[in-house]
């Protein structure tokens, strides 16, 4: 079979790969439904992640399991799973207290840009569907495996609660899938900081009642404006940098929370400022696999539509393309049809 790897910045290659095979009793073979490019893929593209080697690529997925191996109990072959960007025993007791992306096994998920997957941890990780979903469920399904998980961490994060006045940082799949986290939350007033027209309608459409487009110290001061100097009570970080950071600390009213889930590069926070501020700070790579079986019933049910940010379609043997699409800004996210 053929698979993504990075050979160096801006240099995707589909190549020739063995294809996986179970090697611990404890693993799956998946055939992918779809597979997707992260934003997070876009550090290692852009340089920003050193690569000193070529790398297989691609951490989101679902599909249909064809084996597991003699260990696996849970999940059977011919199931439609979802599974974490990380792969979890979902019993230690990082596990259980709700926090699998620390769990004291876990392995990184990174060839999911292939035709078929090894998981590893395949019990505590994958979660089935109560039957195989239709073709056009696939993409919403697909984002539950990391980003519609990571913005709904982020709300949670930043504590967003019935009548919380929310500010979402970052208007990448992360950011747009945080608008709808906070509405289906109950945050009665959600501001977007965005510049970008498409991102904005789309945010709309999750239930962003404000759009900021405004950045840095200009975007801070728009925000104190719109809440009576007071700032946000919850503010999503969907970014990972300085500025990002920074413009989310500060729009926070004293009190208030930040869920951070944007993969910090770079980012320094200056004590003096951090303690004067009186803001509550939560966050990291999202649990998601916390909330695969919340967020499939939502899906199965046609409550939420979080496929939405999907606004490139690819075949697999494309990928390049679809890397370079997101890098260029010209789709918030690319499909990978398998
Ligand atoms: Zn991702
Ligand atoms: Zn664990």
């Amino acid at each position: 079979m053929k698979g993504t790897f990075i050979h160096g910045s801006k240099d995707i290659w589909f190549e020739d790969r063995p294809e996986p095979k179970i090697e611990k009793p404890t693993d799956a073979i998946i055939k992918l439904s779809a597979t997707c490019v992260c934003g997070s893929d876009l550090w290692p593209y852009r340089g920003i992640n050193k690569i000193d080697k070529p790398m297989p690529m691609g951490h989101e997925y679902c599909g249909i399991v064809q084996e597991v191996g003699s260990a696996v109990k849970n999940v059977k072959k011919g199931q439609f799973v979802i599974g974490s960007f990380f792969a979890s025993d979902n019993t230690c007791l990082h596990c259980l207290n709700g926090y699998q992306t620390s769990c004291q096994h876990r392995e990184f998920v990174s060839e999911a840009q292939a035709p078929y997957l090894r998981v590893p941890l395949a019990d505590g990780t994958l979660v089935p569907t109560s039957e195989v979903p239709s073709e056009e469920l696939i993409p919403s399904l697909l984002t539950l495996s990391d980003v519609m998980g990571t913005g709904w961490f982020a709300a949670e994060a930043a504590q967003v609660k019935q009548g919380s006045t929310a500010l979402v940082v970052g208007d990448g799949a992360v950011g747009l899938l945080g608008v709808l986290s906070a509405k289906l939350m109950g945050a009665n007033r959600i501001i977007a900081m965005s510049r970008h027209e498409t991102r904005q309608k789309i945010a709309k459409e999750f239930g962003a009642t404000d759009i900021v487009s405004e950045r840095g110290d200009a975007g801070v001061a728009r925000v104190k404006d719109m809440t009576k100097g007071i700032g946000v009570d919850s503010t999503l970080e969907c970014v990972g940098t300085q500025e990002s950071m920074m413009q989310a600390i500060q729009s926070t009213r004293p009190g208030g929370y930040v869920g951070f889930v944007g993969v910090s590069h770079g980012v320094e926070i200056n004590g003096d400022q951090f303690f004067y501020s009186h803001v509550h700070l939560h966050g990291g790579p999202a649990p998601v696999r916390r909330f695969l079986p919340d967020l499939i019933g939502r899906v199965m049910k046609r409550e939420i539509d979080p496929g939405k940010v999907f606004d490139l379609t690819l075949p697999l043997e494309m990928v390049a393309e679809g890397y370079k699409a997101m890098d260029e800004r010209r789709a918030i996210k690319t499909l990978l049809k398998v």
